[in-house]
């Protein structure tokens, strides 16, 4: 298993898509967190906080009830700096195990309407923060994203870093493996 944490991804190379931010052991499980990046960092304008929080009702919502993965949901929820979601998933997962997942999921955002799930003061803490037209629109535009996704909208830009050359005195020494 391939531990990737996100803080190394550069995040001005970064493009919108569905990534694998890490994936963590937990006694013998495995659960992956995917970075579902809507915005460009630095380069697009990031969500309103009205769109973050109807998506957050809305998406996570759909993910729980899905037939197939609903119950590998763990969590699902916004970043702070308004770009995107994190999505907990039990098991050692690929973007590519759960695109059709989150497809739909935004397919569904997309075509929302009638009453938000949970938008009630007894069940969430600010809940006239939602704008169902503003998430719409921001799910339409990452939905099409992700239903003809290229390498870099899957996989974040992450360097391999480079052995350093060893100078001639250290290449002499040789053969001392640790
Ligand atoms: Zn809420």
């Amino acid at each position: 298993m391939e531990t990737i944490p996100s803080f190394t991804v550069d995040h001005l190379k970064l493009k919108s898509g569905l990534f694998v931010a890490r994936k963590d052991r937990i006694g013998d499980a495995v659960v992956t967190t995917f970075d579902l990046r809507l915005k460009r960092p630095y380069h697009d304008p990031v969500m309103d906080t009205g769109s973050v929080h109807a998506l957050e009702h809305i998406c996570a919502t759909y993910l729980r009830n899905d037939p197939l993965w609903g119950e590998r949901v763990i969590y699902f929820g916004p970043m702070g700096c308004r770009t995107g979601f994190y999505l907990i998933m039990a098991g050692d997962l690929t973007s590519e195990d759960v695109l059709p997942l989150v497809e739909r999921t935004f397919d569904f955002a997309s075509d929302f309407e009638g009453e938000i799930p949970g938008a009630t003061p007894k069940e969430c803490g600010f809940c006239v923060d939602m704008d169902l037209e503003l998430a719409k629109a921001d799910a339409a535009m990452y939905y099409n994203i992700l239903i003809s996704p290229k390498k870099e909208n899957l996989h974040y830009p992450v360097k391999k870093p480079r052995k350093p050359k060893l100078s001639k005195e250290e290449q002499n020494k040789g053969g001392e493996d640790d």
